[in-house]
């Protein structure tokens, strides 16, 4: 589909679009971003995280997440994203911490980090603690994933989901394996969002199978948001208005109560709360009512995960709720 040029100039704001603000819900999932490092450089990233950012954990805010992750019931998942996330200061102690804790667990692995020196063993520390894996594989097509990813992400991606299946991931119901799904970048005003998820995953599962005999649960379908490298991109081309617009034209209210920022807590690698990784990568963190950026320290001394009332929206939120939505869980509507 695409827009006229001149149509971003009519963009309604967002929450108008939702006409009532979104509440935040008890939190049930915290989000935590290790850092920025990561082994690859991808051109959609959102985090720009690339093999020279040194961003991440320190030993404090650490140990103060093993403190929450020990202290709150009502959490019910970890995910771990990154950069990739295995790169940064603090990844085993944390997934150490969540396993001990009885908490679900997602990583949300490159899968070439496997190759890396020092990471070998990552899918047997994976299935120790039984971690859910989501793994970007943007194609079962070697040309358009080392296209988006970089040369040689396709085969290593390829053996990476072969060794985990090896380990029963994909194959024993206690070890889920997630493939996740985004667009190429837009290079014109032909826009789309990403196809249906259900069908999608039949292809890339009869695909997957025929081609490499690898097993997986699930294929995540995920909306390029326009932020981070992708919005670098879209400005390059001229065509950040434009693909809001896209966006909000395919506005889906029914989305709305499966978005993911209603009970997840994002931090990052400074202990900083936002709403979730998409207004943590633009800048829009979480505040007290005397206008504080909230942190862990503040959910330590109040004793509560939930001192956020209101989540705070901006145009970047139309990439979640248009046509079937999108989340760090997939498709939503
Ligand atoms: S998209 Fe993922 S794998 Fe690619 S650079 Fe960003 S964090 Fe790394
Ligand atoms: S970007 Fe998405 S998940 Fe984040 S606040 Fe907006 S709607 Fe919620």
């Amino acid at each position: 589909m695409s827009v006229t040029p001149s149509a971003a100039l009519d963009l309604l704001p967002f929450d108008r679009a939702i006409q009532q603000p979104l509440g935040k819900q008890p939190v049930r999932v915290l989000q935590i971003n290790l850092g920025k490092r990561c082994n690859l450089a991808c051109t959609h990233c959102h985090v720009e995280a690339g093999p020279k950012r040194t961003e991440e954990l320190t030993p404090e805010i650490t140990q103060q997440l093993i403190e929450i992750i020990d202290r709150f019931p009502q959490l019910e998942t970890v995910d771990l994203t990154g950069g990739a996330p295995e790169m940064n200061y603090g990844f085993r102690a944390l997934v150490a911490a969540a396993f001990n804790a009885q908490k679900s667990i997602i990583v949300r692995s490159n899968l070439t980090i496997f190759f890396v020196e020092g990471f070998g063993d990552l899918p047997e520390f994976f299935a120790q603690h039984r971690v859910r894996v989501v793994a970007s594989l943007p194609c079962y097509l070697a040309e358009n994933v080392d296209q988006q990813r970089g040369s040689g992400v396709f085969d290593h991606s390829i053996t990476a989901l072969q060794r985990l299946n090896q380990l029963g991931y994909g194959r024993n119901p206690e070890l889920q394996l997630d493939l996740v799904y985004n667009p190429p970048i837009p290079r014109d005003r032909t826009f789309t969002l990403p196809p249906a998820q259900s069908s999608l995953e039949q292809a890339y599962r009869q695909r997957l199978k025929a081609d490499h005999n690898i097993d997986f649960n699930h294929l995540l379908t995920i909306t390029n948001l326009p932020i981070g490298r992708t919005k670098l991109a879209l400005q390059q081309r001229n065509l950040e208005d434009d693909y809001c617009q896209f966006l909000a034209q395919n506005f889906n209210a029914n989305t709305l109560p499966g978005l993911m920022c209603l009970n997840q807590l994002s931090v990052d690698y400074r202990g900083y709360l936002y709403d979730c990784d998409f207004n943590q990568m633009e800048d829009i963190p979480a505040r007290s009512p005397d206008g504080r950026m909230l942190t862990l320290a503040d959910v330590l001394a109040a004793n509560s995960l939930d001192l956020i009332a209101t989540i705070q929206t901006d145009r970047h939120c139309y990439g979640c709720t248009a046509g079937s939505g999108s989340s760090c869980g997939g498709a939503i509507a």
